[in-house]
């Protein structure tokens, strides 16, 4: 072999060592983040709504929609004054099947759609959109609220128990982390007069009552690195 050639099999071999390394070091730096509001395009605007992020966050699953004009607009909340609450609307569906819908939306374009969390019928919770970009739920008043769907069993869009325990985990956290009291929950139908969520527009006590076993937990929900005993 001539010593040119061989000079020239050795560059190629390590061009194609250093193209194999950037491969790698940009494949790792594509995956998902564990924090979703890391991966926003909302920038450090939405860092400014949070007024203590000292609390534990609860069990969720971070399955982010993709960037769409009709599920995820990619732009930041304004502010977080309240907190929505919405039914699904689709009797035995999963928290995922609704996460899928929404993004789904992004190519069939049949609505305009999403939440930022929903939970499921047995308790888990899968967030759509990071909290400080705006969803499409609760219509103009988009801009300044957290969304939150619900699933439920039956047409008559009662929560089961461990849904329900889940939701007011939730919400406890969410009116904790951004400076809020419970009654800073409200539903879909004090926005809009939508008949969402059902069971909670129709049964007002049930709603109260949420709010207040919301309040509750607010009391005793425990911070990061909380001091044991
Ligand atoms: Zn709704």
């Amino acid at each position: 072999m001539k010593k040119s050639t061989k000079v020239l099999l050795v560059i190629i071999g390590v061009c194609l060592i250093v193209l194999i390394i950037l491969q790698i070091f940009f494949s790792g730096q594509t995956a998902e983040p564990v924090n979703a509001e890391v991966q926003t395009t909302a920038g450090t605007a939405g860092g400014n709504l949070i007024k203590d992020d000292s609390y534990v966050w609860p069990e969720l699953t971070v399955d982010l929609l993709d960037i769409n004009p009709y599920s995820r607009p990619g732009t930041a909340l304004s502010a977080v004054n309240n907190i929505v609450i919405h039914y699904v609307a689709n009797p035995g569906s999963s928290a995922k099947a609704n996460r899928d819908y929404f993004n789904g939306l992004a190519t069939s374009h049949l609505t305009s759609a999403s939440a930022h969390m929903v939970v499921g019928l047995e308790g888990e919770i899968v967030q759509c959109i990071p909290l400080n970009e705006v969803a499409y739920a609760s219509n103009d008043r988009n801009n300044d609220t957290i969304a939150i769907e619900v699933c439920h069993p039956e047409a008559d869009g009662k929560f089961t128990p461990t849904t329900y325990d889940t939701l007011t985990n939730l919400c406890a956290w969410l009116c904790l982390r951004y400076g809020l009291p419970a009654d800073a929950l409200i539903r879909h139908y004090d926005v809009t007069g939508k008949n969402c969520p059902k069971y909670y527009v129709e049964h007002e006590d049930a709603w109260e009552q949420l709010k207040s076993d919301v309040a509750a937990k607010m009391q005793n929900y425990p911070k990061q690195n909380a001091p044991v005993g």
